[in-house]
């Protein structure tokens, strides 16, 4: 059978993985084919809860307002014993700060979580492709080409790259003969979504703790369900209808004012901790609870996959686009020993849990993950203060020098890199590059530091440079003479200099390489080629943005000398103004020039 259809990556599985690197590839124009085995979307709760960093991510997606929205936060835990109920605080929050704008892990049903993920991936312009199996594939020097099962038939699709983010069982993984070591825990449970009367929704309702015989409900804010959970004998036969689970829940609670009145989702499952030996072969990648599986105690599994995902695709998307294959070890470098730190803690949770212990602390949050350890960390000047190559960038509230407020994560937000450059003497020390947004922050610079708070988030010095990372993590801080450190590295990672062949200023012709598969017409053939002048036009425009901003600056401060001193002031200033009006239009010209031959 030949391949009937070319894309650059199959995703397989829509679960919060899946989704989550659609949606990263999708804002980057890159092309590919979304497939479930189900019929249509998954309609269980399990992966409640979304933790801080994922909310970030979420942000980073521009969707986590409708997220937030979706759900609410954790209620009390109210535990009923032979005394009365008692309730107590499960979930350690602490007040958002401007550095972590968001500490407050959310309550949110997965099935609501993905169907946010699924209506921002309809607004780029894709949608999951349900009742598609992947059945089979075979991988080459080249691509990859998948057999798919579709209520059409069976059809092959040639991709360059295959992602199984196909859940614990995974089809991919075990296609790729890869081991899955770990253990099941001894811990069978039931969970499912259901309507009932009798429990308020306004706590999450747990009975005998002590004992055997626990069980729990749970409200699912942003429906009238509650999740029930309980662990459950190996041996027995469960009945998960309305009228089975409400006769369980009696036996557990002597509760006979509360009935199940129907169940919109169950499943008994057996807790396991495994963690794949490898998250790669050649084309073809795990991501998720494919990779990984953990109990649920820390809520910890989908969280894990959500950012295993949005580490794939910025990496995915750079070397389509003509980054160093190298480049996508270091996916795999970096999350694998995350997954396995995660692993640990949701097994420490869940020996916590059965001693009673439901308290958890930050360590759940994901904040403080981070890359330290990781070939894309640039460590150069020693440094003893503030944030290191790797860590998570900080949030922090800034002025634009226009005058709004705005914040670091606003800056960070979308596809690009980002470089802030603090009190800063040469505003132009790195030359623009598409993929690559530059800030100076300072009394010179576009961004206001109001208070000094990112100067105290990140511990900068005047002179310092700090290279963000698509993902929100540091790639380096460097002193103004370790720029050229940085333009290596960004080369390296696939961010190179415009090509010479499309000059927007005569500065930018003499120093640019050359480097583009149409340099002789200049005009885009390949859809890599488009993206690379679409967001090589993107650049050109906050160039010329950024350009108008300074010009306003000047005339402002040119008509405040005015003011100040009279005439003759005014007819430097304004000469100085036309001039320097001039030299704009021209740029900009220049630009418009580039841009038609673009198209
Ligand atoms: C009771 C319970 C509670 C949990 N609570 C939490 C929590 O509070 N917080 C948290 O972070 N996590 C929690 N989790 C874990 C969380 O649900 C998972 O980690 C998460 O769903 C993993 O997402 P995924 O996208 O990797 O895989 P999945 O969500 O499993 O999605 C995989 C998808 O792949 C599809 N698929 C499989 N094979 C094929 C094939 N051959 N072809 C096409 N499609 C295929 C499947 O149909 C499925 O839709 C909980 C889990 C359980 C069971």
């Amino acid at each position: 059978m030949s391949p009937t259809t070319d894309t650059d990556v199959i995703i397989c599985g829509t679960g919060a993985a899946g989704l989550t690197l659609a949606l990263d590839l999708a804002r980057r124009n890159i092309a590919f084919l979304l497939i479930d085995k189900a019929p249509q979307p998954f309609i269980g709760s399990r992966g409640k809860g979304i933790q801080p960093r994922s909310q970030e991510v979420f942000e980073d997606l521009g969707v986590i307002d409708r997220i937030v929205a979706s759900g609410g936060e954790y209620p009390v835990q109210r535990i009923y014993t032979a005394d009365g109920p008692i309730d107590q605080v499960g979930v350690e929050m602490s007040e958002p700060t401007p550095e972590e704008p968001y500490q407050i892990p959310l309550l949110v049903p997965q099935f609501l979580t993905e169907r946010r993920l699924r209506e921002r991936l309809a607004e780029l312009g894709h949608a999951p492709h349900y009742g598609h199996e992947l059945v089979g594939f075979d991988q080459d020097g080249d691509g990859v080409t998948a057999r798919i099962a579709t209520p059409d038939g069976e059809q092959a699709v040639r991709a360059r790259y295959l992602i199984g983010a196909d859940g614990g069982s995974s089809f991919v993984r075990k296609a790729l003969g890869i081991g899955f070591p770990g253990k099941t825990l001894g811990v069978r449970a039931i969970v499912a979504d259901v309507y009932v009367d009798g429990v308020s929704p306004d706590a999450w309702h747990r009975w005998g703790e002590d004992t055997a015989g626990q069980v729990s409900m749970c409200p699912l804010y942003g429906t009238d369900m509650f999740q029930l959970q309980a662990p459950v004998p190996f041996d027995v036969d469960l009945d998960l209808s309305a009228e089975g689970l409400t006769a369980f829940f009696r036996e557990r609670t002597g509760r006979v004012d509360v009935v199940i009145r129907s169940v919109s989702w169950a499943s008994a499952f057996q807790m396991n901790a495994r963690l794949a030996d490898t998250y790669r072969r050649a084309r073809v990648f795990l991501t998720g609870d494919a990779a990984h599986c953990h109990p649920p105690t820390g809520g910890q599994g989908l969280n894990t996959s959500v950012q295993d995902a949005y580490n794939l695709g910025w990496k995915l998307a750079a070397v389509l686009d003509g980054a160093p294959e190298s480049l996508l070890e270091t996916y795999e470098q970096e999350r694998r020993p995350i997954a396995e730190a995660v692993l640990g803690l949701s097994e420490k949770l869940l020996e916590a849990a059965k001693n009673r212990d439901i308290h958890r602390g930050r360590e759940v949050s994901q904040l403080d993950l981070g890359y330290l350890n990781s070939p894309l960390s640039l460590h150069t000047s020693a440094r003893d203060k503030g944030v290191l190559a790797g860590d998570r960038a900080p949030d922090s509230p800034v002025t634009g020098a226009g005058g709004l407020p705005t914040r670091l994560f606003s800056l960070f937000q979308g596809p690009h890199w980002t470089l802030l450059g603090h009190d800063v003497d040469d505003n132009s020390a790195l030359a623009p590059r598409p993929g690559l947004h530059i800030h100076t922050i300072g009394t010179r610079g576009d961004i206001v530091d109001s208070g000094d708070r990112v100067q105290r988030a990140y511990g900068l010095s005047s002179e310092q440079w700090v290279l963000v990372r698509p993902d929100g993590y540091v790639a380096a801080v460097v002193d103004t003479a370790e720029l050229p450190a940085v333009e290596a590295y960004l080369d390296t990672a696939g961010v190179r200099p415009l090509a010479a062949t499309r000059p927007t200023t005569t500065e930018a012709s003499t120093d640019m390489p050359t480097e583009t598969s149409s340099e002789s017409t200049g005009a885009p053939r390949t859809r890599r080629e488009h993206r690379q002048a679409r967001t090589a036009a993107e650049q050109r425009l906050a160039t010329a943005q950024r350009e108008l901003h300074q010009l306003s600056r000047q005339v402002q401060r040119d008509l405040r000398s005015v003011r100040r001193h009279g005439e003759t002031t005014a007819i430097v200033a304004r000469s100085n103004f036309a001039e320097l009006a001039v030299k704009s239009i021209n740029r900009l010209t220049a630009n418009l020039r580039t841009d038609r031959t673009d198209q």
